[in-house]
């Protein structure tokens, strides 16, 4: 029989490339297709064919207090009755960059966009206007989007221009960009011994989450920091997965290290689609129309999506001790994974930070994009769809994050070890 979802992908692929808006939705690394969505609501989704799951993406992070939060949902439909959309300024922008502002302390000055690519596109863009140097250093396996620069193969230490890993993007666009290891300090200094001069900036997601999660080792993020302080080149953090997410002041918080510009997305509008990017007012200064870095936005700044976002930014101010209750759970929910597969005889990896965590399927110690790419993705995609069909909805890859929630209580949690449980053991 066919399902709703099934017929659904058959008509979806006929109008849509791969039938889906973002390729990591197709369900092809686990060789399955989609489930389609019909709602969400605390920690499920349900699908076309009423299929009900607990639900570990949360629209890939943004969904921290849970689908549907009363209070989000609330200030959207209030947002909604006053018009969507006016392309001009209005006071919730103002007050959005003051929260902020507030409480990101590394940022004394913002601007909203409508993605986290365009929130890192015009952060590179400012890097390079304010340094008036071209090259970057980005690591293999972070991810920061779809710009052309920033589509690179993995490289070695010793190449001089990054290569482009996509068809379309000329080569011209990659050659600023340069390729370093996750957690290898060395990896970076030697591109800076040879070029350090024409380098505007690093950028590194401070925990590594789009290759599986990959924390940084102790030092790493400091290292970094001084780096760049040495030559004069702007860190950037794209936090775009941990900004609000470790904590209210994001992974720069977290691990006491303040970058010089900030990405965010995902999370920072409650599943609207937002992305920002901030830093120190004199670098923010270059930024048009005060400065000569040109950078726009028609829909920037939409009141509806604004609403979401000050609503859920300040239920998190207001309440500090949700981190801890997320952070709890996680270290729990986390150590018996782990303990589970280890119970099942099987050397795999767990490895989280706060609330997020990925189960690698490998015995390497996963550390950076080589060894989180020993990971066995047959025996993952197995898991994955066995879960996928006992009701638990975990992303559709081996190198993505599990990401928790408020709404994610600790029978619900423990609902999920169970089917683990019965998989594994
Ligand atoms: C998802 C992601 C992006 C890109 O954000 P989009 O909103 O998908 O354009 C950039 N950086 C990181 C770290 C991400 O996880």
């Amino acid at each position: 029989m066919t399902t709703n979802s099934e017929r659904l992908f058959q008509e979806a692929v006929k109008v849509i490339p791969g039938g889906v808006n973002s390729p990591v939705r197709a369900f092809g690394s686990i060789g399955s297709t989609p489930r389609f969505i019909k709602c969400a609501n605390g920690a499920y989704i349900y699908d076309e064919d009423d299929n009900k799951y607990i639900d570990y993406v949360g629209s890939w992070g943004p969904m921290i207090l849970g689908h549907n939060q009363k209070a989000v949902l609330e200030a959207v439909t209030e947002a909604c009755k006053m018009g969507l959309s006016y392309g001009a300024a209005t006071a919730a922008e103002v007050e959005m960059a003051k929260l902020v502002c507030e409480l990101v302390p590394s940022i004394e000055m913002v601007r909203m966009v409508n993605s986290g690519t365009e929130a890192v596109m015009s952060a590179i863009r400012v890097a390079r206007g304010y340094t008036q140097r071209n090259k970057i250093i980005k690591f293999t396996g972070c991810y920061h989007g779809h710009s052309d620069g920033l589509l690179v193969k993995a490289g070695s230490g010793v190449m001089t221009a990054g290569v482009p890993d996509s068809l379309g993007v000329p080569a011209g666009c990659t050659q600023d960009t340069l390729s370093a290891v996750y957690n290898d300090l060395e990896s970076v200094k030697e591109h800076f011994k040879r070029c350090g001069e024409e380098i505007a900036a690093i950028i590194v997601e401070p925990v590594a989450a789009n290759m599986g999660v990959v924390p940084p080792e102790p030092g790493f993020l400091e290292g970094l920091r001084s780096i760049c302080d040495e030559y004069g080149a702007l860190l950037i953090f794209d936090e775009v997965i941990t900004g609000f997410r470790l904590g209210i002041d994001g992974a720069q918080g977290y691990y006491g290290i303040k970058p010089d510009l900030t990405t965010f997305g995902k999370i920072i509008s409650g599943g609207m689609p937002v992305g920002a990017y901030g830093g120190r007012r004199e670098i923010m200064e270059v930024v048009s129309p005060v400065g000569g870095v040109y950078q726009a936005g028609t829909l920037s700044g939409n009141p509806i999506a604004m609403a979401a976002g000050l609503t859920q930014l300040t239920i998190l101010k207001e309440h500090p001790e949700y981190y801890k209750t997320l952070n709890e759970n996680a270290e729990w929910f986390f150590g018996e994974i782990e303990k589970t597969v280890a119970e099942a005889g099987l050397p795999y990896q767990v490895n989280h930070v706060g609330s997020i965590g990925s189960l690698f399927f490998t015995g390497e110690k996963v550390r950076d994009y080589d060894s989180a790419k020993t990971s066995d993705t047959k025996a993952f995609a197995e898991y994955c769809n066995y879960m996928l069909n006992h009701g638990i909805y975990l992303a559709p890859a081996q190198f993505e994050a599990m990401f928790l929630s408020m709404a994610h209580s600790k029978e619900i949690l423990e609902e999920t070890l169970q089917t683990m449980k019965q998989y594994f053991l």
